[in-house]
């Protein structure tokens, strides 16, 4: 239990690598705040479960990333709820594709808010609570595109990009402190969302399931296996341990030498 009595705040985490990194904190011990735009009863219920199951406290906040006052409001009241937010992972994210010329405006925009800005506000509100507890963790899921591009993702690259600036700067600016700040850049990784995808691309490609996963959606992914939300988690878990004290400003892949290419 190498992170009770901590608390850790992980925006967009009502599905995916966002509950997946507040079940690995929890079951490392972290008290944990769950978070995403939506205020639905089952939101409530899957803190309350993920407390439960790993002997945690767990809530649930609704805040919208798109939105700089709730990311700071997100913060603030997992601070006062809980106690302190020694860890915040920016995980929020969302995705568009299509060429430059005709990307919609509305979509750049939002983008860029929930997968950059955001991390922005969250983090300018949580490094005066961490650093009156004498402590933080800041790690940000960036992506394979926070180091390296594909055509039709101009704004999740930029956004993705630019967090990994963000995450240096974070760094630089806590680096005398017993505060941290990391980039995790996964490649493709086994989502709810991704897995929903498989059969529609089976019937397009006329290929069987394990074609599309190797040859279609892991063709940049040597190792040609998706990541896991667990191993995003664990190593989340681990930026958090004794052993990574001076990791900071860093981008550590988790994309089976996707960046290796
Ligand atoms: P997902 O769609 O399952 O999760 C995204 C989460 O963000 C959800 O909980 C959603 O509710 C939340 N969210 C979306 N808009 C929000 C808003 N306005 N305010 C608050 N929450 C909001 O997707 P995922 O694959 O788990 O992605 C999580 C992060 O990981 C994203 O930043 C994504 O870019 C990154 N990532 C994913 C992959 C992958 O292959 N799945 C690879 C690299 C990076």
């Amino acid at each position: 239990m190498a992170l009770k009595g901590k608390t850790a705040v992980v925006t967009g985490s009502n599905s995916g690598i966002g509950l997946g990194t507040a079940r690995e904190l929890a079951r490392a011990g972290a008290n944990v705040v769950l978070n995403s735009f939506t205020d639905r009863a089952e939101d409530h219920a899957l803190a309350a479960a993920l407390g439960a199951e790993f002997g945690v406290r767990a809530a649930y906040i609704k805040a919208d990333m798109s939105q700089g006052g709730e990311c700071r409001a997100l913060v603030t009241q997992a601070a006062a709820l809980m106690g302190s937010c020694d860890i915040l992972v920016n995980n929020a994210g969302i995705q568009h594709v299509a060429p430059l010329e005709s990307f919609p405006v509305d979509k750049w925009d939002a983008i860029l808010a929930i997968n950059l800005t955001s991390a922005f506000h969250t983090t300018a509100a949580a490094l005066p609570v961490m650093r009156k507890a004498g402590w933080g963790r800041v790690v940000n899921i960036a992506s394979a595109h926070g180091l390296t591009a594909s055509p039709y993702k101009s704004a999740y690259v930029a956004a993705k990009h630019g967090i990994v600036g963000l995450t240096k700067v974070t760094a630089l600016e806590t680096a005398q402190e017993p505060i941290t700040a990391n980039a995790i850049c996964p490649g493709y990784v086994l989502t709810p969302l991704v897995e929903a995808q498989i059969p529609d691309q089976m019937k397009t490609h006329g290929m069987s399931r394990e074609d599309v996963v190797r040859n279609v959606m892991l063709e940049r992914q040597p190792s040609k296996q998706f990541a896991t939300v667990e191993q995003i988690g664990s190593t989340t878990v681990f930026l958090c341990s004794p052993a990574a004290e001076q990791i900071t400003g860093t981008a550590i892949s988790v994309d089976g030498g996707w960046t290796a290419l």
